[in-house]
């Protein structure tokens, strides 16, 4: 069966198809921690939604599972593929179609990297506005997938909020092109909306038509503050945001993360180590014609509340305290296999959940650095471990996650804010959506995929 199928789409995709096992070996793995350690059965680098049609047809056919993949740099574990299954990378497919200043919008393809894309449109004077970290390694197609966030969220919304229109191949080949290009359109279900963050599990993003916004105006100010303790850091972030501010960018980094920063950077900040400088950093970066004066008034928030705090217009001086931020996942990456943990709660329960994650801490005995895009109440606490004989992530570390995620659903929140599930927080689902949800939602991913071939296993 797999020998006839590899021979179909050898003759209908020539070299786009690989059984090279250099080439397979990549692919058991994401930037989750997580590997199949078993070789799929190929990749398909596709180059048109033609070959990505012919793709999924023979394997409808042939009843291929397969695993739509962009840069892998996932961090759920939604683009691993192991043996048997066919993986079909969007990386490739990677051209701006065209780009509407009138209309404020691009049309691309899957595989554009996203600040490859920003960096283009940037010489228009516009801008695509999700942000995640890893902007400079991650495609708009695995963006849209995973329905991405990251720094900008709080003021300019996930990548939902920035996607009007989508062309997608079903799992039988058959491409539907979703959505509009009009500001406003609400004909039909908004089966864009479904497929936004449905992580490969119902069909594959072929092209997207992007909203695109005008490139901020005004100085960008950059807060770096200290506070003597988490709790009293993520307390003035909800004040912040209760006083009515909007900064662009709120970024928390507790005392275990600064440390680890700390050591892979070897860092000082004005000749001070950040870890010696306040037990946790919040950055607070304000843009936009009002900038000045919300910068000036979350620096008084931040001093009423006994943050020592330093308010910076060089934007070098700010790119290198973002910097920081960002040195977090590769800080501890160097330290062994991470865990990058995901939950998100209501603004105002931030201080409570980092309350319920010390006491995590301390009833398992695990450091669990944490870092939070603290405007949005999205938290990412981790794990850093060793990983058992077979890659496995040890007990005692799924038993405080759990700890985790109920202590998170408990205070109205949610297992992933931006992460999404793949096959890592699957046993968990039901807790928070319940079983009718649950069935519900099989329900309409067996209406786009009868023969469930796409991403099976992963949520
Ligand atoms: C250092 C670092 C920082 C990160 N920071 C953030 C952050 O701030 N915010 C955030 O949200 N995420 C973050 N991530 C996670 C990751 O980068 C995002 O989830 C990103 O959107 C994944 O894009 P990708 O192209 O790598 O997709 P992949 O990892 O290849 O795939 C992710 C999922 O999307 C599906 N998929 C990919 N392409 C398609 C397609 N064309 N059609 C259908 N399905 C598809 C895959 O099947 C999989 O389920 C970070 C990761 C790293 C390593």
């Amino acid at each position: 069966m797999s020998a006839a199928a590899l021979d179909a789409l050898a003759a209908a995709l020539g070299d786009a198809l690989s059984v090279d096992p250099a080439e397979l070996a990549p692919l058991t793995a994401d930037k989750s921690g997580h590997d199949s350690r078993s070789l799929p059965l190929a990749l398909v680098t596709a180059r048109s939604i033609e070959d990505v049609q012919s793709t999924l047809r023979i394997a409808s056919e042939f009843r291929i599972p397969v695993v739509p993949r962009g840069a892998g740099t996932g961090l759920a574990g939604g683009a691993i593929a192991s043996a048997g299954e066919l993986v079909l990378s969007t990386l490739a497919m990677n051209r701006i179609l065209e780009v509407s200043v009138a209309d404020e919008l691009a049309v691309v393809e899957p595989g554009i990297i996203n600040a490859d894309l920003n960096t283009e449109l940037a010489k228009l004077g516009l801008w695509f506005t999700p942000d995640p970290a890893s902007k400079a390694i991650s495609t708009v197609g695995g963006n849209i997938a995973t329905n991405a966030g990251g720094l900008l969220c709080a003021k300019y919304g996930v990548t939902r909020e920035a996607v009007l229109g989508l062309k997608i191949v079903l799992a039988d080949g058959r491409m539907l092109e979703l959505g509009h290009r009009s500001v406003k359109g609400v004909t039909g279900l908004d089966l864009t909306a479904l497929v936004i963050g449905s992580e490969g599990t119902l069909g594959v993003i072929v092209e997207a038509t992007i909203r695109l916004r005008p490139l901020p105006t005004g100085a960008v100010a950059t807060i770096a503050a200290y506070f003597p303790d988490v709790t009293t850091a993520a307390a003035a972030s909800a004040a912040i945001t209760t006083a009515g501010l909007r900064p662009a960018a709120m970024e928390l980094l507790d005392a275990r993360a600064l440390r680890s920063i700390d050591r892979y950077l070897g860092l000082s900040v004005r000749g001070v180590s950040v870890a010696e400088r306040g037990a946790t950093l919040l950055l607070v970066q304000t843009d936009g014609a009002a900038s000045e004066a919300e910068a000036a008034s979350a620096l008084r928030i931040i001093e009423g509340l006994g943050g020592d705090a330093e308010l910076s217009y060089d934007a070098v001086a700010g790119e290198e305290l973002f910097a920081i931020r960002r040195a977090f996942h590769p800080a501890l990456e160097a330290e062994g296999t991470v865990l990058i943990e995901d939950v998100a709660v209501p603004r105002s329960a931030l201080p409570a959940m980092f309350a319920a994650i010390t006491e995590i801490e301390e009833r398992y005995g695990i450091p669990i650095p944490t870092v939070a895009h603290a405007g949005d109440g999205n938290l990412h606490p981790n794990f850093v471990y060793t990983p058992g004989p077979d890659g496995e992530v040890p007990e005692i570390i799924w038993q405080a996650a759990d700890d985790m995620f109920r202590a998170a659903l408990a205070l109205g929140g949610t297992l992933s804010g931006e992460h999404g599930i793949g096959i890592l927080k699957r046993r968990w689902l039901a807790d928070e959506l319940g079983e009718d949800q649950l069935a519900l939602q099989q329900q309409i991913r067996a209406v786009f995929d009868p023969l469930g071939i796409l991403n099976p296993g992963k949520a």
